[in-house]
């Protein structure tokens, strides 16, 4: 299932032009969204290629994995978002390496992140991951213990409380994606409401792009659509 490496170039700007159509459409600048390139399980090169065509922040699932990567394409200037699962044990590796985590869903994860993250780097960016459809099986805090956790986060030294993320349920049907995407736009009016100044809304994939920046995504996390199909789930968390 390999990819001649034009299709990523040429992918990466139909889905900069969804963007930009999804932003004029609901009369937002096209810069108002930033695009994190989903390179997860694969290979460097793809990278390579995204970033000889202008790409630079890309998401990556699993430690291992995108140490490896980062290890391979030292000699670029890229921005390396975590949007995996996170266990306490690997927590150093995201402090000392990345440049955002979309993940966090619990306090002990946040403040081993705060006292592991380097004083000679700039404050690790933080989301915090919100259920918003309501699964057992999702990650993430539910709705009504975000503004708690915010409140704990925003004053650690090391982190940058950015903003919230959302992996909704997967569904075709458009109202559905808008509601889960406006139950996190939501969230984050009331957290700002309450003073937390968060700037970041992380929230929209390749199938539901146009629904999250309909609703206010400021970041869409983008991987099928610009690197095509995942042969595997990938290494492991
Ligand atoms: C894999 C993944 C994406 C990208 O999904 P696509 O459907 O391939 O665009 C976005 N966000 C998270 C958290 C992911 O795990």
């Amino acid at each position: 299932m390999k990819m001649p490496m034009m299709s990523v170039v040429d992918n990466l700007h139909n889905v900069r032009a969804r963007i930009a159509a999804a932003a004029a459409a609901c009369g937002r600048a096209p810069d108002a969204v930033q695009l994190l390139a989903v390179s997860k399980t694969h290979p460097p090169e793809f990278i390579r290629t995204a970033h000889g065509a202008g790409q630079r922040a890309f998401g990556e699932n699993y430690v291992q994995e995108a140490l490896a990567k980062m290890e391979r394409l030292r000699d670029l200037e890229l921005e390396w978002h975590f949007i995996g699962p996170l266990q306490s044990n690997k927590t150093r590796a995201v402090a000392e390496n990345c440049d955002w985590i979309h993940t966090v869903d619990r306090e002990r994860i946040g403040r081993r992140l705060a006292t592991q993250r380097p004083r000679g780097l700039a404050p690790l960016n933080v989301c915090i991951e919100v259920n918003v459809s309501g699964e057992a099986s999702k990650a993430g805090v539910p709705p009504d213990e975000a503004l708690a956790l915010a409140r704990t986060l925003a004053p650690l030294p090391g982190l940058h409380l950015r903003g919230l993320m959302c992996v909704p349920a997967a569904t075709d049907d458009g109202a559905r994606q808008r509601q889960a995407f406006r139950t996190l736009a939501r969230l984050q009016q009331e957290l700002n409401n309450a003073g937390l100044g968060l700037d970041t809304l992380s929230m929209g994939m390749t199938a539901d792009l146009e629904a999250a920046i309909a609703e206010g995504s400021t970041l869409v996390r983008v991987g099928t659509g610009i690197f095509g199909p995942r042969a595997a789930a990938g290494p492991g968390p």
